[in-house]
Formats: C-alpha cells, sequence, structure tokens
C-alpha cells in the first residue's frame, strides 16, 4: 500500500470505511460501495491498485463466480495472498474494492462482466483472461454476443502480451480468443449449441461432429486443445489423466475446474498441488449450498439464462428427488421471460415439481406444453411443507434466488 499516491490511498480508506458501513448496518456484504465511494475520489484507482500485481481477468455468460472461486483456490495453492472479487461484484467498483481490501496481495482472480473487459484490461494490464462461454442471456440477443466477441478481439489486439486461457468447444469464444497473443486451449465442453450454429467468421452453417466443430466455408474450426475434459477426469497439457472428483456437482463446475487448472498451470501451480484446493470449495456465493429446514434437505441452484437452466439440470439429483423452480422478471432478471421457452423441460417428468416465484404462471404455461406435471408453492417455506421429508432440489433465477436464501436466513 506504501507505493500508492496520496489521493488513491485516501480513495481506498474512504471506501473501505464505507464498505464496513454497509456490512454493519446490513445494506449489503460491502463489496461494491466501498469501490463507488473510491472511484469518485480517485477515478484513476483501479489502475493504481493493479500496479505491480498479476492479475486473472474471468469472464463468459456462465459460471464466471464459480470458476473466479476456483482460480483463486487454484492459484492461492502458491502459498500467497489472492485478492478476488467473490461475490460476483463484477463491474469497476467490485474490482476496486477487491483489490483495494487486499492491497498487499501479488495475486489478483478478478470476475469481469462480459461487457466490461475491454475497458477493465485497460485499465489493469491483467497476466491471464479466462474465457468461458457466451451465450444469450435474458436480455442479449445472438447479435449482442456476437457485438461482444468482436470487442473483445480488439482488446486481445491490443495487448498481445496477455495470455488467453479459452473453451475450444464454444465456437464464438474460439473465434474471439483467436485474435489474442497466447492462447491455451481447454476442451471444455459445450452442451447449449443453440446460440452457435452460426460460424462468426462467416455466418455460415457450423458442422459437428465427434471431433468437434467446423465451417464448411471459411475453414474456422475447433483449435486443438492442450486441456482436455473428459468425463470425470482432466487431461493435463502433459497427457497426464487427473480424477476430478470435486465436492460441487454436476458436468458445468468440472470444466470450470479444467480451466482453472490450466490457469494455474500458467502461474506454475501443477495439478497435483491446485486440485486439492478445487475439491474443497464446496460453495460459491451460496450456491450448491445444502440448508436444513424441518427435515428436508434443500440444496439452492442459481440458474440465470436458458443455458444455466441446462447446466441445473445435469445437477438435479438422480433419485427423482423433488425440485422446485422459482422465477421472476425483476431488472437483475430481465423483465421478459419469454426465455423460458429456450428451455426444454421435459427431463423434469419423472419428478416431482413445484413453482413459484413472481412469474410463476408463466412458468405453469410452459410446463403445460412440455407436458411436466406440477404443484404450486407461495414461497419457499410452502415448497418445503410439501414435499415429503427428505430432499428438496430448488433452482432459481437471480433476484429468485437471492430471496429464497433471505427466506432461509443465509447470508454467506
Ligand atoms: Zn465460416
Amino acid at each position: 500500500m506504501g507505493k500508492l499516491p496520496i489521493r488513491a490511498r485516501v480513495a481506498t480508506t474512504l471506501g473501505d470505511a464505507a464498505g464496513r458501513v454497509s456490512r454493519l448496518t446490513g445494506r449489503g456484504d460491502g463489496s461494491v460501495i466501498g469501490g463507488v465511494v473510491g472511484l469518485r475520489v480517485a477515478p484513476d484507482l483501479l489502475r493504481q491498485l493493479s500496479a505491480g500485481r498479476q492479475i486473472v481477468m474471468v469472464t463468459g455468460t456462465n459460471g464466471k463466480t464459480t470458476t473466479t472461486r476456483l482460480v483463486a483456490a487454484a492459484v492461492g495453492s502458491l502459498g500467497q495472498e489472492v485478492a478476488t472479487n467473490a461475490f460476483g461484484a463484477n463491474m469497476e467498483s467490485g474490482l476496486v474494492s477487491a483489490l483495494s481490501s487486499a492491497p498487499d496481495a501479488p495475486y489478483a482472480v478478478l470476475e469481469v462482466d462480459e461487457r466490461y473487459l475491454p475497458a477493465m484490461m485497460r485499465a489493469t494490464r491483467p497476466k491471464v483472461v479466462v474465457l468461458l462461454n457466451l451465450s444469450r442471456d435474458q436480455m442479449d440477443r445472438a447479435a449482442e454476443i456476437w457485438l461482444v466477441a468482436k470487442r473483445w478481439r480488439g482488446a486481445f489486439a491490443q495487448q498481445p502480451d496477455c495470455g488467453v486461457v479459452a473453451n475450444a468447444d464454444d465456437p464464438l469464444i474460439a473465434w474471439a480468443a483467436s485474435a489474442a497473443g497466447h492462447v491455451t486451449w481447454v476442451a471444455a465442453g459445450q452442451r447449449w449449441h443453440e446460440d452457435s450454429w452460426c460460424c462468426p467468421e462467416c455466418g455460415s452453417h457450423l458442422r459437428r461432429d465427434e471431433l468437434g466443430w467446423r465451417c464448411g466455408e471459411c475453414g474456422l474450426s475447433r483449435p486443438s486443445a492442450r486441456w482436455v475434459l473428459d468425463d470425470g477426469s482432466v487431461i493435463d497439457a502433459t497427457g497426464a489423466v487427473h480424477e476430478l472428483d470435486l465436492s460441487l456437482p454436476g458436468r458445468a463446475n468440472r470444466s470450470n475446474a479444467a480451466m482453472a487448472l490450466a490457469v494455474a498451470s500458467l502461474f506454475g501451480a501443477s495439478v497435483d498441488q491446485a486440485l486439492p484446493q478445487l475439491r474443497a470449495v464446496t460453495s460459491v456465493a451460496g450456491r450448491y449450498t445444502t440448508v436444513e429446514r424441518r427435515g428436508r434437505s434443500l440444496r439452492l441452484l442459481l440458474a440465470k439464462n436458458p443455458a444455466g437452466w441446462l447446466e441445473a439440470f445435469d445437477v438435479l439429483d438422480p433419485d427423482r428427488r423433488p425440485v422446485l423452480l422459482a422465477v421472476n422478471a425483476q431488472g437483475p432478471d430481465g423483465r421478459d421471460t419469454s426465455w423460458l421457452w429456450d428451455v426444454d423441460y421435459r427431463v423434469l417428468r419423472d419428478r416431482p415439481v413445484l413453482i413459484s416465484g413472481e412469474r410463476r404462471t408463466d412458468l405453469a404455461v410452459r410446463l403445460e406444453a412440455d407436458e411436466v406435471p406440477f404443484g404450486l408453492a407461495d414461497d419457499i417455506e410452502a415448497a418445503v411443507d410439501l414435499v415429503l421429508p427428505g430432499g428438496l432440489d430448488v433452482i432459481a433465477n437471480y433476484t429468485a434466488f437471492q430471496q429464497i436464501r433471505t427466506a432461509l436466513g443465509r447470508t454467506t
């Protein structure tokens, strides 16, 4: 901290104080307000706080918060402090708060909103950028995610020294990453194909086979990967196979872990060193947490967009455990619920389904169309009483998820 200019030092002190006040008054976890206050005093604060650190930025549509946590754990295996925005505050103020709360950390692992990546790269000069996936979010259209990828290309071209770790199985990600100077390709898989039928380079139809994807017109094709996720294992760049055996459930998290191990290797952390740290991660910002309620064991899953719902279904208990789906349409969720029609709900036919949330009527219509039987629950407490003692999986979109966590009294 001693090397920061005086104005930046004052700004971080004020910012940290504001963050503490925010936490003490119960207004939030303080991860944004501190940064907002600091930036008002010193607009150049992010650049100053980044100087001299080795920074990883993690971005993409889904899995940012979890992957950030996994990368921070993996880099942490080197034995030095890692600054990180663990609660998903992924715009400039969140990054400032994360860095100012760990002024002496030589490493920083930062989740970044996909739209802000170019600006955040300019301010922080990261060593590595991690590109997970790109698909429509609630509010985006396909043309907008293509524009995001195009802007990333511009940012990579301006920082040829920045390393990129990218998922080779996502065509839009691969196209964006191919503009970077150094790319570590990871075959991390892609379940959601609906937003990548077209070649990002020329617009022609992409073909898919067991080798991956390929454009018949311009020749753009899946890059060959140095790291491969193979079901429950990761094959590293030397060809060694490592059983992942994570505590976090589901294919999407195995994919996130493969990316994290590839990042860690760029910092000199071996798989044997980093993997135990990944296995120790059991929940991320309240996700995957299990909460006991009147003899029911509730597992909380967040799903914000069609690709996220597909991933959440993948995590559902195979033992036909009941599931509660909760959907809202407030600002952070997107007001329009037409995305519900992009999700295939038929996998839920074999288990008891309850629905709640402010937009449960929209969800009801959608489930009717897929011939999925369901019951209505007023809220999480009602849902608990409607299922037999045992397990209940809960899948909710953003604000519905926060409401449920609050109702259950969860602050972590
Ligand atoms: Zn093409």
